[in-house]
């Protein structure tokens, strides 16, 4: 062992060294349909006017720490209940990881499984126990007496729902999430992070349950390079999280840029018709595959299933074809044999389809 080592060995936490770093791919060159953003730039005019606005940015000085205009124009664009308070974040990644520092150690995280994996990641960085609990194998619902009985066994601190759920996309029963909510003895967070293509939300509850927090972000809406997620809950619960949540952590370029997209919500809408409508001509074209089995999409994204091919070759073949998707065949468990493929433009969607189906003809 070298010196380092050595030292690594001895200061770090046995967790910390058991994890691996979130990988991303490069995907310079390729047609990127893996990390569910959505394709559309904006108009060269709207592009004028934002770094017209960018002008009046200090880099010299740190930036706001409250953002009281970005949260107004947040709660307004969201439909966030009056009386509701907000933490931003820099991506919801780290509303996530401020909630789970708050806790006291050893307090139980729980999350149903297969869902976004930063909830375990998170958990076990900071030394919490997690507790995966399956969905059900057949379509990624939730099995309430299995998560109510998990619920009473662990008595977890804080329960992640997505909703929709990444990576299977579907939207689980809301009156199964009611009756988590009723049972939790902790907090239940409900991640909306596909907000925007999902057409249901808890976000009208948050203060009907107080012990009810709802999650969003505006990457997947079209601003993933902002980095800026926000979490909505009773003005209590926010206080708290807010010491924990670092100073400055909304930078100066991020704030103006979310503030200039949010008053300019008329062009993210149009893209996310057009992703839905999008969505919908992609989900068609991959029901006449036989060889896969498709499920339903609440989100920009869809998950599919080879039953007769590997999921591994498929998603090489479709990465020399220049097409970059997810492949979830390496997490096992309900997830094998699975990609996921992102909508993209529609022309992008069909050269994924192309080399989809030349590739499960060449390999068979
Ligand atoms: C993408 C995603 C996030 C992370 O969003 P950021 O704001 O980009 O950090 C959170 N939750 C779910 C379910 C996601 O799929």
């Amino acid at each position: 062992m070298t010196k380092c080592t050595q030292r690594i060995e001895a200061l770090l936490r046995p967790e910390v060294r058991a994890l691996s770093a979130y990988h991303v791919p490069d995907s310079k060159g390729f047609i990127k349909l893996d990390a569910m953003e959505n394709p559309y730039g904006w108009p060269k005019d709207t592009v004028d006017l934002w770094l017209e606005q960018l002008r009046g940015a200090e880099p010299n000085r740190y930036p706001d720490p409250v953002c009281a205009a970005l949260k107004a124009a947040l709660k307004a664009a969201n439909g966030i209940p009056q009386g509701a308070e907000l933490l931003l974040g820099n991506g919801s990644d780290e509303i996530i990881q401020i909630l789970l520092m708050a806790l006291r150690p050893g307090g139980t995280v729980m999350a149903p499984e297969p869902t976004f994996v930063m909830y375990r990641q998170i958990s076990l960085s900071l030394g919490l126990p997690f507790i995966g609990v399956p969905l059900r194998a057949e379509d990624f619902s939730l099995d309430i007496e299995q998560f109510c009985a998990a619920i009473e066994r662990h008595q977890p601190s804080i329960i992640f729902l997505a909703y929709p759920n990444n990576p299977t996309g579907n939207l689980f029963d809301p009156s199964v999430i009611e009756r988590i909510l009723a049972l939790a003895p902790g907090l239940v967070v409900v991640d909306e992070a596909y907000a925007p293509y999902a057409g249901a939300s808890f976000m009208g509850q948050v203060g009907g349950h107080e012990h009810l927090l709802v999650m969003r972000t505006l990457s997947k809406l079209g601003l993933a390079g902002l980095r800026l997620g926000f979490m909505a809950g009773p003005p209590e619960w926010i206080a708290e999280f807010d010491k924990v949540r670092l100073p400055y952590n909304i930078n100066v370029l991020t704030r103006i840029s979310a503030e200039f997209a949010l008053a300019r919500h008329e062009v993210f809408a149009a893209q996310v018709e057009d992703i839905l409508r999008d969505r919908c001509t992609l989900m068609a074209e991959l029901k006449t595959i036989d060889a896969i089995q498709v499920y339903e999409s609440r989100a920009n994204f869809i998950l599919l299933r080879l039953l007769r091919h590997d999921a591994t070759a498929v998603f090489a073949a479709l990465k020399a074809a220049g097409v970059l998707i997810k492949n979830l065949h390496p997490n096992g468990g309900l997830l094998a044999q699975c990609l996921r493929v992102t909508v993209g433009t529609p022309p992008e969607n069909r050269r994924f389809l192309a080399a989809f189906r030349q590739a499960l003809e060449e390999l068979s």
